[in-house]
């Protein structure tokens, strides 16, 4: 199958069962969203969404949370991971972005990154989920998918599989295949095991076809063992014979 078509059959796909994918996380404008990307670093979704209303409720917009100590901060995000860090850099972001940008989310992956807490990563996900910029975020489930679907070849790191889907899925599709590609990673291509049998996107994933040629080629290489074991065997039996007539001619 060529590339070119694997990138059809993917972006076909999903755009006629989950055309509107988005994320888990729970906001309702852009200083939500980031406050929550920067703490759903190492952690779940889940685990954030438990955390976050508190938080939006005590610090409802930007200026409140710049005006915060990270040690009262921390006391709303003690149960996510690095707490101590994550609750450091929503200070610091927070007054940065009063300080240098009128209190709005920058729209450039650029300007996003100079924020305390915010790597390529987040950056990538705020320019895409709120200004559908064709950035790609590539999470361990991004990651992990799009290589077994052989979306990606020879991508070692998320930055080659970050611009491998930039370059080959259709510029208008990149910001929602970020979430075709976690919600499939999170709800069906796990990374222990796979649910590959309930898969509708087995018949064309690269991963699928190595494992069931690899079982093949195994089932086919023991039954060749067992067959020479079994050849073995009658040529024993039969020289055993041989055997036990010439004694019992002798005798
Ligand atoms: S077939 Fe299996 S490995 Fe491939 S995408 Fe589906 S679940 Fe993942």
């Amino acid at each position: 199958m060529l590339l070119k078509e694997r990138y059809q059959a993917f972006v076909d796909h999903f755009s006629k069962y989950q055309p509107n994918a988005e994320t888990e996380l729970h906001y309702t404008n852009p200083y939500e969203l980031l406050v929550a990307v920067i703490l759903s670093a190492q952690c779940t979704d889940k685990r954030i969404n438990q955390v976050t209303p508190k938080l939006f409720i005590r610090f409802p917009d930007v200026h409140q949370l710049a005006k915060a100590s990270s040690d009262e901060v921390f006391e709303y995000i003690r149960s996510v991971s690095y707490p101590n860090n994550k609750a450091k850099h929503l200070v610091g972001m927070a007054q940065k972005l009063v300080h240098e940008f009128g209190a709005e989310v920058p729209s450039t992956i650029e300007d996003l990154q100079k924020l305390p807490g915010v790597g390529r990563k987040t950056a990538n996900v705020i320019a895409s989920v709120i200004y559908q910029a064709p950035a790609m975020a590539v999470d361990t489930h991004v990651f992990r998918v799009a290589r077994r679907l052989g979306l990606c070849t020879n991508a070692k790191t998320p930055l080659a599989v970050e611009k491998q889907l930039v370059k080959y899925l259709p510029e208008d599709k990149i910001h929602v295949a970020h979430h075709w590609l976690i919600l499939h990673g999170r709800y069906t291509c796990l990374a222990r095991s796979p649910k590959c049998e309930q898969c509708p996107l087995s018949w064309f994933c690269k991963y699928y076809q190595q494992q069931h040629t690899e079982s093949a080629l195994l089932k086919a290489e023991k039954a060749k063992l067992r067959k020479l074991e079994a050849l073995k065997k009658k040529k024993t039996a039969k020289k055993n014979g041989r055997i036990l007539k010439k004694k019992s001619i002798k005798s």
